[in-house]
């Protein structure tokens, strides 16, 4: 049975990635050393054709890690001595706040209900922090933080280092690089690539952070310090052995987005997201969990199901179409459906139709 995966990740694979999987496997890349001209060229060839869809600029660097999850461990380790603040909306930022409590540093966090979005009171952020970390995307809500409430911290926290979780939603966010110091994403999201590639988009002030970190003695951490990763990737190279054919496809994919157009990747995101907020809007079953609609996300939709969600997913995923739960404990109450760009407009019609089907039957 044909599938599509509306799952927020692991999700659909972009379209054409199974014909640039067969492409490495004739060029012989898994099997290609780390240290060779070869993955040099692949390297430089990935972080320019992320660069030309993410719009960074030539003093921001790539590194390449396991996923977000290890990326904020790295964020700890290499910017904070001890402040780092978190704003906390669901199970993703938490998560993040978590780590810097097991690192033993000090976090402060600003938490707001799942669902909603927050009230930003930049004076209430003491200025003595070091790190303030951001979720675009709170992948298990459904809240989109708008960004320029993100932008407005440099002024109000100047020696800060600001990172933004752009996991369910780079390239759809449009990211003033002016404004923050670290961006990253894991590419089994939005790239519609599979797990086990974590990238960090990082400003050299973020480095400079790290190398005083460094300088005084206490740890960034080893391999993946942001010391080690710098002087390799200014080689092309990385310390460790890496997920070649992952760095391969990620640089296959962007090379693909940035053919389509970015405008026109965020023209569809917003035509799709539209559809579907209006279809559930209108249907008495269904109802978005985000109430506020300024905040509501573009790239990842939450429903609340009247009567459970568990009798539609089966029902659907008796028809090949895979959609999320809901996250944690919203499960069995909600779905959770990606709006990522390797979904079409066809087949966001085609699973609004089979809901409408579902209803009937
Ligand atoms: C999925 C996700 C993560 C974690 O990504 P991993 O690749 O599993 O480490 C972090 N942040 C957000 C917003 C996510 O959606």
């Amino acid at each position: 049975m044909r599938k599509t995966f509306f799952t927020p990740g692991p999700a659909q694979m972009y379209p054409g990635l199974q014909d640039h999987v067969q492409q490495a496997f004739e060029d012989y890349i898994p099997s290609i050393s780390h240290r060779s001209k070869q993955f040099e060229h692949i390297h430089r060839h990935t972080v320019e054709a992320l660069r030309a869809v993410m719009g960074f600029p030539l003093d921001f660097q790539v590194f390449f890690h396991s996923s977000a999850t290890e990326i904020w461990e790295r964020l700890l380790q290499n910017c904070v001595f001890l402040e780092s603040f978190h704003f906390v909306n669901g199970a993703f930022s938490e998560r993040f706040f978590d780590i810097a409590c097991q690192l033993n540093l000090g976090p402060y966090k600003q938490e707001v209900s799942w669902g909603e979005g927050f009230n930003f009171l930049n004076e209430e952020v003491p200025a003595t922090v070091e790190m303030l970390n951001f979720t675009h995307n709170e992948t298990s809500t459904g809240v989109m933080t708008p960004v320029e409430s993100v932008y407005s911290f440099k002024d109000s926290h100047p020696d800060a280092i600001i990172t933004l979780d752009t996991v369910s939603s780079a390239p759809y966010v449009q990211v003033d690089w002016g404004k923050v110091d670290a961006v990253y994403f894991s590419v089994q999201k939005c790239f519609g690539l599979p797990a086990g590639l974590g990238v960090l988009i990082l400003s050299s002030r973020a480095i400079q952070r790290s190398n005083i970190i460094a300088d005084s003695g206490t740890s960034t951490g080893s391999y993946h310090s942001f010391q080690a990763q710098e002087a390799k990737a200014l080689k092309h190279q990385t310390p460790e052995t890496p997920n070649v054919l992952g760095i391969y496809l990620l640089g296959k994919v962007c090379e693909d987005l940035a053919e389509g157009g970015i405008g026109r990747l965020r023209w569809d995101t917003n035509g799709k997201a539209a559809l579907m907020y209006d279809f559930f809007e209108k249907h008495d079953r269904f109802e978005p969990f985000v109430q506020d609609r300024s905040v509501r996300s573009r790239t990842v939709l939450v429903m609340d199901v009247a009567e459970g969600s568990h009798g539609l997913l089966s029902y659907l995923g008796e028809k090949g179409l895979i959609l999320g739960d809901g996250y944690g404990k919203m499960k069995g109450q909600q779905i959770r459906i990606a709006n990522f760009p390797a979904i079409s407009m066809e087949q966001v019609e085609e699973l609004l139709a089979a809901i409408q089907a579902f209803d009937k039957g």
